[in-house]
């Protein structure tokens, strides 16, 4: 493997081959895949292309090891049946789909379902070192709308340890990367992808690839929001790159807000507090004590056999006969509640509620199950959490909403050679993901993008062209806030970090957690004046490591996905997971038929209805059973 940061790219920088721009050279590299992002899904997505055969390259944002996947703490949901020998994949799918309040593609749930427990293995014959149960098994933890305990983790870091484990992989199997580069472009031929155009952070430099097939794995669209859980890298690139091709998305409206993100010091705001607290016996509590998640379970979980007390410990009965604690509610559940008790002004003194381990476990189970959490409220809040409560409320974090695939291979409909896998894809997780079902995911059908993406390059008589023009009007649009720098003294220009915060306040503040008609308009009309604001973002300096001028272009993918979520929220008339309309409260049954498909027309967004595809009778079934 060749790992390249700028200046020295992996390959001496090749004069454009036919491209002249003027003033511009060109560093160009030829391969049959590229893949975009180095996350769980880029990842996986590159061994499988580069074990098919295939000259993979992976292209990323910011630093090798630096994805978000390295983030997630809770675990891989997988029915491996380790803790719970009755779990299986039938139980897996089911409680997936109606996590996703039935939206989800019911083909990515099953295949999900029965492949992550394989996927699970593989990491660990590749090296990962999970937690163990007494018997030496894969340790599996409880978590959040899952029927049984099913999450393989090690502590809270086990994204730590997949992304380890896969980068090594990746590097012991040479595959090159390419780091601190951003796509900004997908390039065509006809109707089929030929390559993608990007820049280096650090230098400025172009980077053009040529290749028949793209896999796109570049993650969510928490920027947009103000107060998330993403880091800098997740401004939806992947999400409006497949847009800008051709290509188009479904399930745009269903956005995650985790319940529990930090509130507490202002600069840490939004910063995940994982579900395993819960998880491990944490409980949330108003100002004024009172454990409220009982007052705020929906029938369609709780069974007629009311709450319990045993050692003086409360629970619920789910419809399954099993003891539940509500903490453990599916996360929209869990969010729209602790905004209730917000509203009602029974949170916290700095507007979220409490989460209470320190009264329930001892210090040292605590350190020893959440150690980054401790950690993190240590030093970050000044907070030990073996001793006082935390404050938490929801934060943005992850978007349901993606590119339109084919289940069984991630392509891309309507743009050959474009596949998408992890959190850039939609469909999986329907209106409302389980935690947990992120990491699968990212495992089960990043492998199947690669492979389907070499296949498919394997399957070409020839290789598809690329226009100069094409690439030149990349460069061109990509400095245009450099010209009008210069020309400030005569026009009125625009700062990108001010339109970024009007951005993030409009999408918090009108398209965040409870939605109403009026406020969709609203925000509609303002993201149109800002889309007029943007291309007058002006950057000064020099294109070497120019934060300013890398928000400047990457404000166009917010811009269109805020749109997208948006305009599909205003459409959605009804509330279903992720999705919460003041105006129309409940869960509309036409509406549970209907997919909403965003595609860009050259200047918006645009909308369609589409039915949900038909589930077989087999796995309907598996709804019907009285449990
Ligand atoms: C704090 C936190 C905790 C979480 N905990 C869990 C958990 O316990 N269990 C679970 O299942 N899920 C969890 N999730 C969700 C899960 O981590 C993510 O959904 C998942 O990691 C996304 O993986 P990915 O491979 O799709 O993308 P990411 O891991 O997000 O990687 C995206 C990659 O794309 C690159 N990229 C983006 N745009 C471009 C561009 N234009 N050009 C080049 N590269 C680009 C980025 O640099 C990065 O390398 C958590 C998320 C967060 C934020």
């Amino acid at each position: 493997m060749s790992v390249s940061m700028t200046p020295e790219p992996t390959a001496a920088p090749a004069p454009a081959q036919g491209v002249p721009y003027p003033g511009e050279s060109l560093e160009v590299h030829d391969y049959d895949v590229v893949v975009v992002g180095a996350g769980g899904a880029g990842l996986r997505a590159a061994i499988g292309a580069h074990e098919a055969g295939a000259r993979t390259a992976i292209v990323c944002k910011s630093l090798l090891g630096k994805a978000h996947t390295v983030m997630a703490e809770g675990g891989i949901a997988a029915s491996m049946a380790n803790v719970y020998p009755e779990d299986n994949w039938r139980v897996h799918f089911r409680d997936t789909m109606r996590g996703g309040k039935m939206l989800n593609q019911w083909r990515m749930a099953q295949l999900h379902a029965q492949e992550a427990p394989d996927r699970v293995w593989e990491l660990e014959e590749w090296g990962a070192l999970f937690d163990r149960t007494p018997e030496g098994l894969i340790s599996q933890r409880d978590f959040g709308g899952h029927a049984y305990a099913r999450l393989a983790h090690v502590g809270d870091r086990t994204g730590l340890e997949m992304i380890r484990t896969l980068q090594q992989r990746a590097v012991s199997l040479g595959i090159d990367v390419y780091m601190e580069c951003t796509i900004s472009r997908l390039l065509k031929d006809g109707e089929a992808i030929s390559g993608a155009v990007g820049y280096r952070r650090q230098s400025g430099q172009f980077v053009l690839f040529r290749a028949p097939a793209v896999v796109l794995a570049t993650g969510g669209i928490g920027r947009s929001f103000k107060v998330t859980s993403n880091s800098w890298e997740y401004t939806g690139d992947g999400h409006s790159l497949t847009l800008w091709a051709g290509g188009s998305l479904v399930n745009m409206e269903f956005v995650q807000f985790h319940p529990t993100g930090m509130v507490w010091p202002p600069s840490v705001k939004g910063i995940l507090v994982t579900e395993s607290v819960r998880g491990d016996g944490g409980v949330l509590r108003n100002s004024e004590g009172r454990r409220f998640m009982f007052d705020y379970i929906p029938e369609f979980f709780r069974a007629e056999t009311a709450e319990s007390e045993e050692e003086g410990d409360r629970w619920y009965t789910d419809k399954r006969k099993n003891r539940r604690p509500p903490e453990l509610l599916p996360r929209d559940e869990v969010a729209r509640a602790i905004n209730s008790e917000v509203k009602a002004g029974r949170g916290s003194p700095h507007g979220g509620v409490f989460l209470d381990i320190a009264s329930r476990r001892d210090a040292e189970y605590i350190r020893k199950r959440l150690p980054s959490m401790y950690h993190q409220f240590k030093e970050l809040a000044e907070v030990d959490i073996t001793a006082e409560a935390m404050e938490v409320g929801p934060t943005c974090h992850y978007v349901m909403g993606g590119v339109e695939v084919d289940p069984d291979t991630q392509a891309a409909v309507g743009v050959p050679g474009l596949y998408a896998a992890g959190e850039v894809a939609g469909g999986m997780h329907g209106a409302n993901r389980l935690g947990g079902n992120s990491l699968g995911d990212l495992l089960v059908f990043g492998k199947r993008a690669g492979d389907a993406a070499a296949s498919y390059v394997s399957g070409l008589g020839g290789r598809p062209a690329v226009a100069d023009a094409d690439v030149h009007r990349v460069l061109h649009e990509a400095l245009l806030p450099f010209d009008l720098a210069g020309a400030s003294g005569e026009k009125k220009v625009e700062n990108a970090y001010e339109l970024q915060v009007e951005l993030q306040e409009t999408m918090h503040d009108l398209v965040g957690i409870i939605r109403t008609q009026s406020e969709l308009d609203r925000a509609l009309k303002e993201i149109a004046v800002l889309r007029g604001r943007v291309p007058d973002a002006a950057v000064r300096g020099g294109r070497v490591y120019n934060p300013g001028w890398h928000l400047a272009m990457d404000l166009h993918s917010m811009l269109t996905v805020s749109e997208c979520i948006a305009k599909a929220a205003l459409e959605r008339r009804e509330s279903r997971g992720g999705h919460t309309r003041d105006d129309y409260p409940k869960t509309d049954p036409e509406w549970g038929t209907l997919n909403l498909i965003v595609r860009w027309d050259g200047r918006e967004v645009t909308l369609d209805r589409q039915p949900l595809p038909q589930m077989p009778a087999d796995l309907a079934e598996l709804f019907e059973e009285k449990h």
